[in-house]
Formats: structure tokens, sequence, C-alpha cells
């Protein structure tokens, strides 16, 4: 039989090419504030990626050049300063390497005995120690919060129905799970009741009080309803930084409320719960050490290059017992490759996982927790500062308080939501700024969510001017 290999003939020429595709990457990073933010994607280049499966082979340098010209330059851009739409991280050279060294290790981990298992052991151990949680806690890796509340919603469901749900299914039992979060949490968490079998309707969403966090006293007075209903409420979400306003519920109420009723307690805290990094956020957070289970994204505030969420859970007997699942071909050794159980497979819905952990060991390793925490303190004292523009600026009013690193704010004129609905579009097609919009109390916002350790006061300068203008503009054409 001839040698089939995907190797190249020639090392040395797939070496060079490389060195350019590196070089190319960091050029990016390094010269991407002489970039607009995001811009419209030209319709020949959209065509490009409607093309048949290719048949023959192509020439790397050849792929490599259509990236350059037809992919990097429509990326959302996220990692460039201007970026603060939605909650999107950065990502940092660092994080790129990891995932470069990674990729060529191609480790797959959903378990045996190998120490890249170790290093998500060891990124979980750390997390432990940041979250006050004891050594029984169980963590993994996931693609982001999303999956995690999804993992956390599943583990409190196998907690409270018994392991058995897992094969007879909710239907066959008689208990109706009732969920509890604030109106302004994430929609995520209506999904994983969806998904669990629970229904979205079993999430009890509560109204917020003027900083918009969850009022305590409508959840107790909720719990009870239900309880009289027939209801079996089981879970309370706490939101750690909102994304409509970067609102904090009272975790502490929300943990003494669910030790007094005895309700699983979880802490979403996607971007929010690595504020622990922060010594001015640290104690804003107070009471999420006494969650069950806490769900929170490396690829936020934490800047790891997507995707890189995680799942903690207080009770890692109960984790396991949610997820774990006997199959011959994934038995167990003392001795061997098969040894070091339980893997990670048994902690969560997926078996081939990839090497996650290494961009974040990395991360942590070579920025450390304090210089992380110090971009996360950054970011929120940008959001004050912007803030304080927009309270001075007669045309512009601010629509929320600002409780970490998120603005809500809007162009003063008569039938606002149209213009300023208008003004953010103007604002992402011009590439200066890109922020996305929420709506506030009924009203359509402009929103900034300072994520990026890369945006400065100079881009807020830029984005207020910008918004002025296209303010004025605008409010003008319509009036
Ligand atoms: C971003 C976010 C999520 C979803 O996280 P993904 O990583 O996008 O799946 C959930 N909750 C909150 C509060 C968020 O900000």
């Amino acid at each position: 039989m001839p040698q089939d290999t995907l190797d190249p003939p020639d090392w040395s020429a797939i070496r060079e090419q490389g060195h350019r595709m590196l070089d190319d990457m960091f050029d990016y990073l390094e010269h991407i504030r002489e970039r607009p933010v995001w811009q419209p994607i030209p319709q020949q280049t959209r065509e490009l990626f409607r093309e048949p499966l290719p048949r023959e082979p192509g020439d790397l340098a050849a792929a490599h050049d259509t990236f350059m010209r037809e992919i990097l330059p429509f990326s959302v851009g996220n990692a460039h300063p201007g970026f603060m739409g939605w909650v999107h991280g950065g990502g940092t050279p660092v994080g790129m390497l990891a995932e470069m060294l990674a990729a060529g290790l191609n480790a797959n981990l959903g378990g045996r005995d190998q120490i890249p298992v170790e290093v998500e052991r060891q990124v979980l151990q750390w997390m432990r120690e940041l979250f006050h949680f004891p050594p029984s806690a169980s963590g993994l890796f996931v693609t982001g919060t999303s999956m995690a509340n999804l993992i956390s919603v599943l583990v409190a469901r196998s907690t409270w129905l018994g392991a058995d749900v897992r094969h007879l299914g909710v239907a066959a039992g008689d208990k109706k799970l009732v969920a509890y979060a604030s109106a302004g949490a994430h929609g995520s968490i209506a999904q994983a009741m969806d998904i669990a079998g629970l229904g979205s309707d079993a999430l009890r969403l509560l109204p917020v009080n003027k900083q918009y966090q969850m009022d305590a006293d409508a959840l107790r007075q909720a719990i009870a309803t239900d309880r009289e209903a027939g209801f079996t409420p089981f879970f309370i979400v706490g939101t750690a930084g909102t994304v409509d306003t970067g609102a904090i519920d009272d975790l502490a109420v929300l943990a003494d409320i669910a030790q007094r009723q005895q309700l699983w307690f979880h802490v979403d805290g996607a971007y929010g719960a690595l504020g622990m990094l922060a010594a001015d956020i640290a104690p804003r957070l107070q009471g999420m050490e006494r969650a069950d289970s806490i769900a929170f994204d490396f690829h936020k505030w934490g800047q790891v290059p997507y995707d890189a969420g995680f799942i903690l859970v207080r009770d890692g007997t109960q984790h396991q017992a949610a997820f774990a699942s006997p199959a011959a071909y994934l038995k167990r050794e003392a001795r061997g490759m098969a040894a070091g159980s339980p893997w990670p497979c048994d902690f969560g819905p997926d078996l081939s996982r990839g090497f996650r952990a290494l961009k974040t060991w990395f991360t942590l390793k070579v920025y450390g927790a304090e210089r992380l925490g110090q971009a996360i303190a950054t970011s929120c004292a940008l959001a004050r500062y912007l803030a304080q523009q927009i309270e001075v600026a007669a045309e512009l009013e601010l629509l929320a308080p600002v409780s970490l690193n998120i603005v809500c704010f809007r162009y003063r004129c008569a039938d606002a939501d149209r213009v300023n609905a208008e003004i953010v579009v103007r604002l992402q097609e011009s590439g200066i700024a890109a922020p996305s919009s929420t709506t506030i109390d009924g009203n359509f916002a402009i929103r900034a969510a300072i994520v990026n350790h890369r945006t400065a006061q100079a881009d807020l300068d830029a984005l207020l001017r910008a918004t002025l203008q296209f303010g004025a503009a605008c409010c003008q054409g319509q009036a």
C-alpha cells in the first residue's frame, strides 16, 4: 500500500507558510486600531462562500490569501477596541498561541489518563479557590454559559427528582418543578428549562427594583404561591451581571432564601463572576460563594479566545450522578490509558471535547489573576467615564444606572426609538464604534458593553462624538 498521510511532503515549505500565517495574525492584532470595527459585507464576498464542495486539492497559500482578504476583514470585530456590542471578549495574543498549540496536540479531553485532563483539573482547582468552593466541587469546560446554565438545571433536576428521571423522563413523575429568576435574566435560562423537559413556562420571571436587581419579596411570595398551588419549587437563579444593564442581584439575600426554602441556588455569572478577580467588584458578589452552582465564561471578561465557558458545581457527586453512564467502550481501569476516572465526559453531555483548558491555563499563567482583574476594573472605570460624559451632554440621557461595565443611553429626540435605532446602525456601519441595542423600560437604548481589554478612553470619546453627529443628523432629518 502507498503511504497516504495528509502530512506535507515538504515540511520546510509548510513551516515557511506557517510562519507567514502567524506573522499575519500578529500584524492584525498589532494594527487593529487602524481598521474599521466592522464593515458591511460585499455581496461578492458572500458569494465566495457558496461554492460547491471542493473535489481536488487546493493550495494552502491560496486558502490563506482568501482568509486574509475575504474572511478576516469581515468578522464582527470583537477584537477591536471600538467593539462594545453585546458582551464579547477581545481575546489575546497569548490565547491565540495557546490555541495553536492545542490544535497541534489535538488532545481529546473526554477522558483517559493524560496531562491535558490534569490541566483542566488545575483550572478547576483555581476556580474552587477563586469562588471559595470546597475540594469536592466539580467543574467542566463547556462551549459557553448557555450550556453551563443547562447543565446546572439538569443536575438540579436529577437531584430533585432522583436519578430515575434520566431513564423514566419527567413525564413519568407527578412533581411539577418550577424555577425563579429575575426579568433581567438571560434567555438561556428559559431555554435550559425547555431543553430539560420542564418547560420554559415553569421559569417564573420576577420583577426587578430600581437597580434592576431581583425583587426578593416578590421571590418569597412567588415560592409561597407556587407551593400552595401544588408546584415544587427547586431552583433559584441569581444573575451576577445582567446582559441589559450589568445589574448584580443581591446574591446573599438569594442564598438565604434558597437555604431557608431548601432550593438549588444557581448563579449565572457569565461575565460578572470573574469580577472576583477585581478587588472593588469581589465584595459586591458576596453570596456567590454559597451557590450550588456557578456558570461563567472565560471568553468574556477573562479575555480567553472563543469558546471557553465553565460550570462549577458544589457537590461533585450530584453533578456526576446527572451525567455518568456505563458503556463498555468507555470502561475504566486502575492502570494504563483508561485510568484516571472520573473523566470529564462523566460531568456533561459531550464525549469528545477540545482542549479549552490550555488557552485558559496560558492566559492565567501569563497574565496572572491580578493583571486580569485590573483589566476588568478598568472596563468598569471606563463605563463610569462614559456615563459621566453622557450626563453632561444635553443631547444625551442615561437610561439605567451603571453597575459594572454596561452603559445604556439614548439621544434625546421626539420619536426617540426610531432615531436611536438608526444611530446604532450608522455607528456600526461607520466602523468607528460598535455598540448594540436593547430595550430598557420599553425604550430603545443604545447599549455599550465594555468588555475588551483594548478599549480605551479615546474609543469612548469617538463613540460619543459619532453619536452626537449621527443623532443631530437623524433627529433633524425626521423632525
Ligand atoms: C453571555 C451571557 C450568557 C450566555 O453565555 P454564552 O457564553 O454566550 O453561551 C448567559 N448569561 C449572561 C448573563 C450572559 O451575559
